[in-house]
């Protein structure tokens, strides 16, 4: 039997009341549709109403929607966190290149993406790192930033603020400051530019298993009223100066690093060269120099002096709750191939200088998203050693790109990519 629609009234809580009632509240204006998650207390709820709203906001203007996935989704994770004004999700499947054996462990890589190839590709450059006997990975440096904006009432007084900010004591107490602002926050050095009469400042700080924007950002603004006592008439311009550099390209990050300064190596045995990636030492090494050196040098690249890092980081990336915009600086890899043992081995190196990862903060927490962090063994904080699972994560993304690089130089140096990709990207 239908059940009756209950009559409701201006005094009947809003929870209580129908979809259809709450829309048109929407509607009217009297509920703004980001407060709906709050109101109702039922976040697939207000997520159904939103696209009611957008449904019809729609069909005025002559257009249907689509479906969009919206059910089954743990919204309160995002909720406040990750995402605004959530009409659904957009599923992206994910492939697991590996085992990988890196620094002695074996490593499945976990990758989200929708290019056909590159999983298959990853793994079989996996395969090759693996049976040559591992690749080793090492973090180098350790450190993201912030870079904001001052400015002074003259030239001489922003040289000034740099010369002040460079004496040892006046940077100790600046980094008390700073490191007040978390546990994990320790701030590493100062590097200050000057523009006119402006004064980009670069702090750098270990930020645990955090990527770190956040902490750099806070104990950046900490640290920036510290320094205004000392200097009253400096005006902060912006927290950010773009000297971070955040999500951009940037000499600053290829030659300084950000985040984590990672180098992955592996000796690749000369008969894995011609059974796994079907080319030969030679041919490889010779490609690397032609395309990756000097074919990059050719195009004036910052920090793509590879053949597709950005492939492989992006793909872990999403996988593992990153932030994608950040594989702008974190892509920056130099690949290096030389022969070895007389020739009859390939060695190869990929040096990152700044990849931004973490385990904890961001989308890390999502269910799907700490999962493929738990498949990595770097899920969440570490215990016993702070920041060793976002170093082994970028470690990871590093021997990624490795396994990545050496399949598609493979597959360029022996004329197989456009074969393989129409098979793994046409079919039907
Ligand atoms: P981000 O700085 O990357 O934007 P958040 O500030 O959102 O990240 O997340 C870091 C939060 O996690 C901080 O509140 C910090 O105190 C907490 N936290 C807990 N354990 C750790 C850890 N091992 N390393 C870094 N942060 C941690």
């Amino acid at each position: 039997m239908k059940e009756e629609a209950k009559k409701t009234d201006e005094t009947t809580p809003l929870p209580e009341r129908s979809d259809a009632e709450i829309l048109e509240l929407v509607k009217q204006g009297k509920l703004p549709p980001y407060m709906l998650e709050k109101t109702l207390g039922d976040m697939e709820r207000a997520v159904r109403i939103r696209r009611l709203l957008l449904e019809s906001n729609l069909a005025r203007d002559g257009f249907n929607m689509q479906p969009l996935p919206f059910e089954q989704f743990d919204y309160s994770s995002v909720f406040g966190r990750c995402c605004e004004n959530v009409i659904g999700y957009v599923p992206i499947p994910v492939g697991v290149a590996g085992p990988m054996l890196l620094n002695g462990e074996n490593v499945h890589l976990p990758m989200a993406t929708t290019e056909g190839c590159l999983v298959a590709s990853t793994h079989r450059g996996c395969k090759a790192i693996s049976v040559s006997g591992g690749a080793t990975a090492v973090v180098t440096t350790n450190g993201m930033t912030r870079g904001p904006c001052v400015r002074m009432k003259s030239a001489k007084e922003a040289a000034q603020l740099k010369a002040w900010l460079e004496e040892p004591e006046n940077f100790a107490q600046v980094k008390s400051d700073f490191d007040s602002t978390s546990r994990f926050a320790r701030l590493r050095d100062i590097k200050v530019a000057i523009a006119g009469r402006n004064a980009y400042i670069r702090f750098r700080s270990s930020t645990g298993d955090a990527m770190g924007m956040n902490m750099l950002s806070k104990g950046t603004e900490k640290a920036l009223a510290f320094i205004q006592q000392a200097f009253p008439d400096m005006l902060i311009v912006s927290l950010s100066g773009n000297y971070c550099t955040d999500k951009k390209p940037s000499s600053m990050n290829w030659i300084e690093g950000r985040g984590k300064s990672v180098v992955c190596e592996a000796i690749i045995k000369g008969d894995v060269v011609e059974s796994v990636l079907k080319t030969t030492v030679r041919a490889m090494v010779e490609l690397n120099t032609q395309k990756n050196l000097i074919g990059s040098a050719m195009a004036g690249s910052i920090g793509g002096f590879n053949a597709h890092a950005a492939n492989i980081v992006t793909a872990i990336f999403i996988a593992t709750g990153q932030d994608p915009a950040q594989n702008v600086e974190s892509s920056n890899c130099l690949t290096i191939m030389e022969p070895t043992d007389d020739g009859n081995d390939l060695y190869i190196s990929c040096t990152m200088p700044s990849i931004e990862v973490g385990t904890v903060g961001g989308g890390t927490h999502l269910p799907a998203q700490s999962a493929c962090l738990d498949l990595l063994h770097v899920k969440g904080a570490s215990e016993e050693n702070p920041g060793r699972n976002a170093e082994k994560l970028a470690e990871v993304v590093c021997a990624g790109v490795l396994a990545g690089e050496l399949s598609l130089m493979a597959a360029l140096a022996a004329g197989h990519l456009t074969r393989s990709h129409m098979q793994l990207n046409r079919a039907k």
